[in-house]
This record gives structure tokens, sequence and C-alpha cells, in this order.
């Protein structure tokens, strides 16, 4: 098996837990107010309910990338890294070419990719951790650091990549293979590992996990890391987070470290990095000073992307969050491509969906709970564009690349463990699954009461972006504002 849910071993299944802040991220939080059989609205209305929350695991000629100008360099010793205007600067295989032009449609580098991908590519390899806008292509800068970085005709495990779900597992496995059609390189998952029989020994050159799984392969000396010349950590600040990942990064890196005959490279990459992440990042990936690390950055009030349009919904009772969904969104979907509805706990998820199915909504749900096979296929519908309103718990928030989402709504606005800090990170991502490279994308937030109402304006004042209103009963004015956004022409 694939062990559970794509979070930290162990923790799927414990339902029972209470809302102690001592749990890992990924941790299933059941409060007392969270009984099964109690109202939906009632159960929102009451605030301070835990509940189970869920936080991880082409067309593109023409289009625009975001506004990157913000970005900041800070390389190490004294090399100099030259930006890379085409692919084939970057002195890419042959293979690896046709695989950037005939399989994924790219013309040329984006920012993030022009600026990293020399640091990477160029000995001495050194490490690096870069922050850049949700959607700018930081996936293709790892992908194509991993697909260069390892020997075809050595059959062990040469590359890493660490996710915090099992669906960017699955998608960053997809954007591989297809980058890497062309080449001989093989790579496996923790997903496939459940079917890996008992003496097995992973022999393909790149491998994708969760780290829990990874972690479980290791100690079974299904995985071994003598090989491995390359480690990527997608949504870095996530899997270091310290009430979370954290400790079990730092350990696999110590790992690693020790059972690799050759130097590892590091690559973190994520949209977000507080200022604790980053100097805790920095200290792991610079092995405490012994090693010079690259870093690129962008400033947190640049971070919030201007083409996603933002818009705050007061809604006088959360019963309304609902008539705003289906009065004033829905009729605008078919026109608008796809919507994400993000909930905060999985009771929600499954509340909500079961009242607009019954109300006649077409729309599909996700969240940590779900087996398997059922999260693989309302992933798949969502991005094949059969369903195109799904709800999600923050299982959704970080990575998840669907190019025709153009809509996000907050249904419960995001917060950290704790219900009252705002969880900004988690904002940022959320409403970043829209506007994917450059696309135009809009996020509704819906807020009821004081306490939402503030969580928002901590988030909007973070950010430095205002978030204007919306009379949740105008229906002229969501038009508008959809049209403002480029989704509609009203
Ligand atoms: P993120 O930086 O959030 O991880 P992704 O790597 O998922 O973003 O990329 C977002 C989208 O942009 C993907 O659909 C990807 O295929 C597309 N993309 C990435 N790089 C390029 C490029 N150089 N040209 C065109 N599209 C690109
Ligand atoms: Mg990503």
């Amino acid at each position: 098996m694939d062990g559970g849910y794509e979070g930290p071993p162990g923790l799927e299944n414990s339902a029972a837990g209470t809302q102690s802040g001592a749990h890992s991220p990924h941790l299933e939080m059941r409060g007392a107010g969270a009984d099964e059989g109690s109202d939906l609205h009632e159960r929102i209305a009451n605030g301070h309910e835990a509940g189970t929350v869920d936080e991880p695991t082409n067309e593109p000629q023409g289009l625009q990338e975001p506004e990157t100008e913000d970005i900041k360099t800070v390389p190490a010793g004294n090399t100099i890294y030259s930006s890379a205007t085409s692919f084939e600067d970057l002195k890419l295989s042959p293979e690896l070419l046709q695989g950037l032009y005939t399989e994924m449609k790219f013309e040329k580098p984006s920012r993030i990719q022009a600026t990293t991908l020399p640091m990477i590519l160029q000995p001495p390899f050194r490490s690096l951790i870069a922050q850049a806008h949700n959607g700018s292509g930081k996936t293709t800068c790892f992908t194509l650091a991993m697909l260069s970085r390892v020997d075809p005709h050595i059959n062990q495990p040469q590359a890493l990549c660490l996710c915090p779900t099992r669906e960017l597992v699955s998608q960053n496995v997809m954007v591989l293979e297809k980058m890497g059609r062309y080449t001989s390189i093989k790579a496996t998952s923790t997903i496939a590992s459940a079917s890996f029989p008992r003496n097995h020994r992973i022999t393909e050159q790149v491998m994708v996990g969760t780290h829990g799984q990874l972690k479980n392969l290791y100690s079974k000396r299904i995985l071994k890391f003598q090989g491995v010349r390359i480690v990527v950590f997608d949504e870095a600040d996530e899997m270091l987070k310290l009430d979370g990942f954290g400790s079990d990064s730092v350990r696999l890196v110590r790992d690693l470290r020790r059972d690799a005959q050759q130097p590892v490279q590091f690559l973190l990459f994520s949209a977000t990095f507080n200022e604790r992440i980053k100097s805790y990042a920095l200290r792991v990936t610079a092995d405490d000073g012994k090693e010079e690390v690259n870093q690129v950055f962008v400033p947190r009030e640049d971070l919030s992307l201007d083409v996603i349009k933002q818009y705050q919904v007061e809604c006088p009772t959360p019963i309304d969050k609902v008539v705003v969904l289906e009065e004033m969104i829905f009729p605008q979907c078919e026109k608008l491509g796809q919507t994400i509805i993000f909930v905060r706990t999985r009771e929600i998820a499954r509340t909500l969906h079961a009242a607009l199915e019954k109300a006649g909504h077409r729309c599909t749900s996700i969240r940590g709970d779900l087996d398997h096979q059922l999260r693989d296929r309302v992933v798949n519908e969502f991005r094949t564009g059969i369903t195109k309103i799904l709800i999600a718990t923050d299982v959704l928030s970080r990575g998840f690349d669907v190019t025709q989402v153009t809509l996000v709504i907050n249904y419960d606005v995001p917060v950290e463990k704790d219900l009252l800090t705002p969880a900004y990170e988690t904002y940022l991502h959320r409403i970043g699954r829209s506007g994917r490279f450059g696309r135009k994308g809009a996020a509704f937030n819906l807020v009821s009461g004081a306490k939402e109402k503030q969580i928002l304006s901590s988030i909007s004042e973070y950010f430095k972006h205002e978030i204007p209103e919306v009379p949740y009963n105008d229906e002229d004015e969501f038009l508008n504002v959809l049209k403002e956004a480029g989704l509609t022409d009203g």
C-alpha cells in the first residue's frame, strides 16, 4: 500500500485526534463540535469548531507570464551566472529539448527558469533555495534539473523529489514522464511502490514521493541513497515546517549526506518562504555554514499576483455563503472555466458537497479521508474537465496545476491550527490555483462575522494587497467584477 493519506505516516486514520496544537499539519483534527449529524450552517456559525483539516500532499503559446522583475538573486561565492534566454542556452540534451518543444509545447524559459537553471546546471552544482510566484513554472526548473543531472546508464536512484501530498507526487511524475519522453531515464514514485514486491530494489534513476513513504522505503532498504546527487523539495516551506514534516526532512537530509557517495545538490522550491522558514532552510541546505547556497527570492508585497483579482463578499449569516454560491457564482460558472471551492475541514467539504448536490448542482469534492482510488478519480475528472466545480480541503491548496481553473472561492478563510491566526501562505497558494502561468483568475473570499473579516483584513495587510468588497446580493456587481477580472464579457 502507499500508506494511507500522503502525509506523515500513521496519521491518516487518526480520526479521533483532538485539536491540540501538537499535531503535524497533515493531521486530522476532529473537534468536539463536529458531530456528523449536526447542521452544516450551525456548525460553521460556531466559529470554534475544529473539524478535520486536510493539508498537504497546454496551451502555452502567446501567454503572458507573471511579472517577476521583483525576483532577487543572491548567488553564493564568485560564480557568475548569466540568465538563459532560450532552452538552447542551457546546453540541454537534444532529447530534453525535444521533450520541451514537442511534448510540453514550451517556446522559451520563463523568468524563474531562465534565472535558476544556469545556477542549478552549472558546476559546482550548488544547492538552491528558490522562491517564485505560483504558476510561474517552478516544476520545470526542478524537473529539467533532475533529468539533466542523472545518468540513464546507472541503474540506481540518483534524483529524489519530495512532495507534501499524493496528488503532487502524481502530478510531478506526470510532468517528469512527459518532459523526459525522449530520454531513456526512468522514474518511479511512492504511489507505484504500492505494488513493489517484498525484496524490491529501486533501480529507476528518479524517485518521487511523499516523505513518510520515502522514509519507509529507505528503512526497508528498498530505496538507497548511495547514488543520489540531487534532491528536490517541492513546496519546500511546507516540507520544512517545524510543527510538521520539518524534523523528518532534516533527518532525511542527514541520511542522504551520510549515505551518498558524491556531493548532494539540494533544490528547495516554493512560492512562499517566511523569514523563519527561510533561515531554517538555509541552515539545513548549507549544512550549518559548511556549504554555499544560491538563493532566489521575491519580496512579500510582490507575491500576490495582480492577474488574480481578489474580492471579499460579506455574508450576513453563514447560510448566505451557500446562497452566494448558488445565486451569484454558479450561474456564471459554465462560462468561467473551472472553479475550486476551498473549505477548512473534511466535514465541511462533505456536507457542502451533499447540500449543493441536493440542490441540483454538479460538483465533486476531495478530502484526505477519501480512499486513493476515489481521490485519483476526482482529480482526473477535474483535470480533464469532466467536472467543473471542485470542493477541496487544503490537500489541494499547493501545487495543483489545472490551467483551466479561473475561479477560486475561499468558502472559509484560511486559518492556522489555532483557528485564529490567518494562514497567509495557504491563502496565497489557494488563490494561486487560478491564474496559472499568467492566465486570468479571480478569487472570492466569503466572510461571515467579525472574526473572518478580521482574518481577511490581516491577510490583505500582510501582502499589501487590497481585497475590495462585492455586495453579497448584487448580481450586477458580481458580473462587473468577473468582467473586470477578464473572466466573462458580462
Ligand atoms: P509553479 O511555479 O506554481 O510550480 P508550474 O511549474 O506548475 O508552476 O507551472 C505552471 C504552468 O505553466 C504549467 O501548466 C506549466 O506547464 C506552464 N509552464 C511552465 N513553464 C512554461 C514555459 N516555459 N512556457 C510555457 N508554459 C510553461
Ligand atoms: Mg509547483
